[in-house]
């Protein structure tokens, strides 16, 4: 299963992967950056197993991030 990785600590809070992905992604009122949702904290970094085609669908996502902080493993 293809895995989706927010290095989230490093996230400048652009909304650009929300308003591309609103169903995977949330801006946290907390802190301004955003959130993987139902993503695992995992040695610092948030992990989301998905689907290939979702994984497919992230590509997108990972590039359009200006920090390049999404990566899809
Ligand atoms: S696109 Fe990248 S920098 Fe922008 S909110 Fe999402 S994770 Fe953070």
């Amino acid at each position: 299963m293809p895995k989706l990785v927010q290095y989230r600590h490093r996230c400048i809070g652009c909304a650009v992967c929300c308003a591309m992905q609103p169903r995977y992604w949330r801006m946290s009122r907390k802190d301004g950056k955003a959130t993987l949702l139902n993503a695992d904290l995992k040695k610092s970094v948030y992990v989301l197993g998905v689907s290939n085609q979702v994984a497919e669908e992230m590509v997108e996502v990972a590039e359009a991030c200006p920090v390049r902080i999404i990566k899809i493993f």
